[in-house]
């Protein structure tokens, strides 16, 4: 490691990814030092994963304060109260900010709390016009909600703002059919707001299992959760009383408190003096790296959501850590991108691993597909008529379960452990000769027949 630098490594963005790199390069023996504009933590633990899950929890509740009844608990009228949620949460929030912070610390790293920006293939200046340099810098800047080019666009929020609302709307719009549309649209349903999700196409949750969306769709209609399909934004328009009248193409109007953007998320490249040192951009604005996260000038590095390649804070983490191994700790590592399993903790949750019933039909010669199709005990009790759905996809040839897909209480906490099985490769008859765990959701995965 060369002396003729300030730094070894400097790490711009203290997210997940950032984070990361940062002390484990730092833990290899690298002279590392970090900048952040915003907080220590990044999206996930600021604005993101962390508080959404917390709000989660809090709106689950409300199904259980109702089924509690049922089993017998004399639950007297309950009232919700918002800000003391949102302050528990923005509280533990912070907390979290401290442990970042000490984490970085306690391995030397040097902080600077204030925006960097490239200014030479070794040179990072600071906000406060102050130069330094580093044998290497890694760009983990993240991503951050995009919004569309739509007349009033401005008068919408995105889910930055969400975790800091005053109020519960009374009625909201949610532009989109993603993740953060259907998080969202559960949250906001359990605190009693009407939900209206709007999107451009006529699916939502592109990207998964087509069964398990559908279910989805219709465990969120019977709740009474609105859709709106194929329905581009026209113009928004903000009234005298401060609500909002939504214009879309092709369909009458919709009056709402609050309209959320959860259109995607877009790279953060801008203003950083990466095109002006030869770093090379592609869709989305992304910068493009190789398998080892370096770009096209080679002192300068990326992981994370500023790549767009798959925008989760588990591989964001993922590739700090196969970064600064790499780089620092004499154990060349990449990331292996196959069979990551992922969530949309909405109400209920989906949680999938692998490949969908769809990309089993194109990229398989045969496979076959298991379905339970069933109601949770504790709904049965409850009165609850939401059934639960889970779905294993084998590749006939092989006979190894190629992928895992469920929607359903805690569906994303067995999964995650059902993910060892899919990515260890293991087989349906393996799945079937283990003895199962009674009574239990999960003993459906070895159940099917
Ligand atoms: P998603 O990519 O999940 O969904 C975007 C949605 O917006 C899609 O329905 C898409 O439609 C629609 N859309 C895209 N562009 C436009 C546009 N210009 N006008 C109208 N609609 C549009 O994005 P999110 O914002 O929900 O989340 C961003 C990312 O953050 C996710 O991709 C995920 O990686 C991450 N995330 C992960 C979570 C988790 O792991 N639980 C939770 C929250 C976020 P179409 O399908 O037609 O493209």
């Amino acid at each position: 490691m060369t002396k003729a630098y300030d730094y070894d490594l400097f790490v711009i963005g203290a997210g997940s990814g950032g984070v990361r790199a940062a002390r484990v390069s730092a833990a290899h023996g690298a002279r590392v030092a970090i900048a952040e504009e915003y907080r220590m933590g990044g999206t996930c633990v600021i604005r993101g994963c962390v508080p959404k899950k917390l709000l989660v929890y809090g709106a689950h509740f409300a199904e259980d304060l109702q089924d509690a009844r049922r089993f017998g608990w004399r639950v007297k009228s309950c009232r919700f109260d918002w800000p003391t949620l949102r302050d528990n949460v923005l509280a533990e929030v912070e907390r979290l900010e401290g442990i970042y912070t000490d984490i970085l610390d306690r391995n030397e790293v040097e902080i600077f709390q204030q925006r960097a920006v490239i200014t030479g293939p070794n040179e990072i200046t600071l906000a406060d016009g102050s130069k330094l340099t580093a044998a290497t810098i890694l760009v983990a800047t993240g991503a951050r909600p995009a919004v569309p080019d739509v007349p009033g666009a401005e008068h919408g929020v995105t889910s930055n703002e969400m975790f800091h609302l005053d109020a519960v709307p009374k009625r909201a719009v949610i532009a989109g059919g993603g993740y953060i549309a259907n998080e969202f649209a559960g949250i906001l349903h359990e605190f009693a707001c009407e939900v209206t999700i709007v999107n451009r196409g006529d699916r939502i949750l592109r990207h998964y299992d087509e069964q398990i969306r559908d279910r989805l769709l219709q465990i969120s209609l019977t709740k009474g959760i609105n859709f709106k399909f194929n329905a581009p934004f026209e113009k928004i328009v903000k009234r005298k009383d401060g609500s909002l009248r939504i214009h879309l193409a092709g369909s009458s109007p919709i009056d709402a408190d609050l309209l959320l953007w959860a259109v995607g998320r877009s790279p953060n490249t801008e203003g950083l003096g990466l095109e002006k040192v030869g770093v090379k951009l592609g869709k989305n604005r992304a910068i493009l790296v190789d398998d080892d996260n370096q770009s096209s000038v080679p002192s300068i590095y990326a992981i994370g959501d500023v790549t767009d390649r798959v925008q989760l804070t588990p591989v964001a983490i993922r590739e700090g850590q196969a970064f600064a191994d790499t780089m620092y700790g004499n154990k060349p590592t990449r990331v292996d991108y196959t069979n990551i399993p992922s969530a949309v903790f909405s109400h209920p949750p989906i949680a999938s691993v692998g490949l969908s019933e769809g990309q089993a039909r194109d990229k398989l010669g045969t496979y076959k597909t298991y379905v339970s199709d069933f109601r949770p005990m504790k709904n049965v009790l409850a009165g609850r008529n939401e059934r639960s759905l889970y779905k294993l996809i084998v590749d006939e040839e092989t006979e190894k379960v190629v992928g895992i897909h469920m929607i359903g209480p805690d569906a994303p906490e067995i999964l995650q452990v059902a993910a060892i099985a899919v990515k260890a490769g293991l087989t349906k008859s393996q799945f079937d000769e283990t003895v199962a765990l009674h009574p239990t959701m999960s003993e459906e995965l070895v159940l099917m027949r």
